[in-house]
């Protein structure tokens, strides 16, 4: 697994739970600094590789990043 990334994630020196958030409110708080982190694409790439279902990442929520496979499942960019 290539996660260099991660080393220059934003979200490196905040608190984990920030990207699990309970409510929309807690989501745009996670999405603000994901907005500025330099590894938001592939943080974004790794959890739709990944079919992380949980959490903000890349700057996504989870219903976010559904929208965004099956979207690329229609344009049959994914197999799966
Ligand atoms: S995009 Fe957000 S969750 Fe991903 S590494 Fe950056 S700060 Fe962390």
């Amino acid at each position: 697994m290539d996660a260099v990334w991660m080393e220059s994630g934003k979200c490196r020196d905040v608190d984990p739970d920030t990207f699990f958030p309970s409510d929309g409110l807690g989501v745009i708080r996670a999405q603000r600094i994901c907005a500025t982190c330099p590894a938001q694409e592939q943080c974004l790439e790794y959890a739709l590789e990944n079919h992380i279902d949980h959490g903000v990442w890349g700057g996504r929520s989870e219903r976010e990043r559904r929208r965004i496979l099956r979207a690329r499942r229609k344009q049959g960019v994914l197999a799966n």
